[in-house]
């Protein structure tokens, strides 16, 4: 499986001129295929894959898109800025599919889930920068 990449951070409102070159300098280096999205402030730029974690929606692929984009532009604001994470099928945040994809969604909001960061057992916790 191959999984895409953030490779750039374009801002929303910015000089339209020079787009179309740093277009075709990214795919000089990063091939052909990119990928474009919209995420709050700003146009990020991916490699194709198989999986898209800005689609996934759990929070181990929040902080790896997050982390992505903090290496390439390095604001912290940005980084910082983030809403609370539910399970995209249930809704619910303790549920252990809203903590990692890997996890089967479960429906419940139950404290102590395994696998779910607000379990006992740790599940996936996000890394402090
Ligand atoms: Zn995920
Ligand atoms: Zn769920």
């Amino acid at each position: 499986m191959i999984e895409s990449r953030i490779v750039a951070v374009l801002a929303l409102i910015g000089p339209v001129s020079g787009l179309a070159e740093e277009a075709q300098r990214l795919e000089e280096e990063h091939g052909p295929g990119l990928i474009v999205k919209q995420r709050f402030d700003c146009y990020l730029i991916m490699t194709p894959g198989d999986f898209y974690p800005i689609n996934c929606g759990c929070g181990r692929c929040d902080e790896l898109v997050r982390s992505q984009i903090y290496e390439i532009d390095g604001n912290g604001i940005r980084y910082a800025c983030r809403f609370m994470i539910v399970c995209p099928k249930c809704g619910n945040k303790r549920c252990p599919r809203a903590s990692h994809h890997d996890y089967q969604c479960t429906g419940s909001n139950e404290p102590g889930q395994t696998g779910s960061k607000y379990g006992p057992s740790g599940g996936y916790q996000e890394a402090t920068r």
